[in-house]
């Protein structure tokens, strides 16, 4: 139920230049898709306002609504400022985090600590949640598990008095980076509201993070409002964003919160968490995938250089069956499907039951497997080269039918003639040939 679904017949509904009752049914469709999406309602007039008004000015056609539609998200999205992580002029950069009982505020604790420790930062996590016995357990388990130090009193029940003395720790042991875990309520609740102000008071917090679980839709936003003017937030994090999110409380927030969108969190382990890069967000909002997205997550994890290569290939269109193959066998280490999905090219739409299968032992992909490895590695690196006789000898070696192999051939070709074109400049160009 993303703005995907309904792009393609939107602007097929822009039929003539200069067709002002096309573009209005057109960007009627649009509200639509914008309100189903979960998209705030006010920011669906704003944007729609300024989407018609752009359009017009440019000359209404199926392009300039779609390099419009895009732009104007993107306004949207990039309008508050920074994205990622800033570190203070003076280490250690004091985090505190903050939101809802359940938004995700310890898991991404955990993975922004990751995150810096990936980055060769000296980072330290800070067990402030005394509400629930299992929370500090929780956050130990994580800190193990991604070997950064955390910081925990038993015998202390008063959470400033922790924060305060983790930060006086960082100082003296030159810690580059301080994220402090809070505990969160149900609800928005005086006492918490206190409480963090209390903490925010005490150690004086170089940003404020608040984490937004983005299954809650329109309850997100105003959650984060009422944050925002009780204790200021600096930045948000969307958690849960791989879910059955409907993508939209991403402009939401930026535009009715007016605070950056720092990171989203798209999947429950620890590597799970992306720099919000609005072009990215824009760009899987329309359903347009993020193989770049898709190339740094990677590298995250395995060799940066290789995931640079990669995108490069794909950038002039060389990408072939073993960087494939060696994407595949990456994959499945990956941490969620659902995620990765989501960021290659028309993958999600085309086929939603890939959500919901598993990778590894999946029909498809062992058959593609089957398929690449009855291949010469001449044929591997130049897909050009399957001719007929070619492609009779690798379905027979594969044990698959030729019309199988044919199928997963196509798929391959249009798969990376799509990275192609949405990874070079003529990104426009890529997405209009995309959908039309
Ligand atoms: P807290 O109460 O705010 O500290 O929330 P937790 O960090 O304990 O997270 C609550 C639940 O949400 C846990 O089951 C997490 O695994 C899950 N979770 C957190 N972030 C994400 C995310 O980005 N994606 C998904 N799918 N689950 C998440
Ligand atoms: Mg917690």
């Amino acid at each position: 139920d993303s703005i995907t679904g309904s792009l393609k017949g939107i602007i097929g509904k822009i039929r003539h230049q200069d067709d002002v009752a096309s573009l209005n049914r057109a960007t009627s469709e649009l509200k639509k898709a914008f309100l189903k999406a979960d998209v705030h309602h006010k920011t669906t007039k704003d944007l729609l306002n300024s989407i018609e008004i752009e359009t017009k000015k440019l000359g209404i056609g199926q392009n300039n609504f779609i390099k419009v539609l895009k732009q104007e998200l993107e306004r949207v999205l990039t309008a508050n400022g920074n994205q990622g992580f800033v570190f203070a002029s003076t280490p250690p950069t004091v985090i505190l985090m903050t939101g809802l009982q359940g938004s995700g505020k310890t898991t991404t604790t955990g993975k922004l600590a990751n995150y810096l420790k990936v980055r060769n930062k000296k980072v330290m996590v800070v067990a402030c949640d005394l509400q629930r016995l299992a929370a500090v357990e929780q956050l130990r388990q994580i800190a193990n598990q991604i070997d950064v130090e955390i910081y925990f009193d038993e015998n202390e029940k008063n959470p400033i008095k922790i924060a305060k003395a983790a930060v006086e720790k960082a100082k003296k042991e030159h810690f580059d980076v301080v994220l402090v875990d809070t505990a969160g309520r149900l609800a928005i609740d005086e006492e918490l509201m206190d409480e963090l102000k209390d903490i925010k008071n005490g150690i004086n917090p170089n940003e404020i993070f608040y984490v937004a679980d983005s299954m809650t839709g329109h309850d997100a936003t105003k959650t984060a409002i009422t944050f925002k003017e009780k204790i200021g937030i600096d930045g948000v994090v969307l958690s849960k964003y791989d879910g059955d999110t409907k993508g939209g409380v991403a402009l939401s927030i930026a535009s009715q919160v007016e605070v950056p969108l720092r990171f989203i969190g798209i999947g429950e382990k620890m590597p799970d968490l992306e720099v919000f890069i609005p072009d990215r967000i824009v760009s899987r909002l329309l359903g347009l995938g993020d193989i770049a997205g898709l190339a740094e997550k990677t590298s995250t994890i395995f060799d940066e250089k290789k995931a640079k290569e990669v995108s490069k290939k794909i950038k002039k269109g060389e990408f072939n069956f073993n960087d494939f193959l060696e994407q595949l066998s990456m994959m499945s280490k990956l941490g969620s499907l659902k995620s990765i999905i989501g960021m290659i090219p028309g993958l999600s739409s085309a086929m939603p039951a890939l959500k919901d299968m598993d990778f590894e032992n999946s029909v498809e992909i062992k058959r593609i497997k089957a398929l690449i490895s009855s291949m010469t590695p001449k044929e591997r690196e130049n897909p050009d080269l399957l001719n007929p006789s070619r492609k009779k000898r690798i379905s027979s070696g594969a044990g698959l039918s030729e019309v199988q192999v044919n199928k997963i051939l196509k798929q391959f070709k249009s798969a990376s003639k799509m990275a192609k074109q949405l990874s070079s400049k003529g990104g426009m160009k890529g997405l209009h040939n995309m959908l039309s």
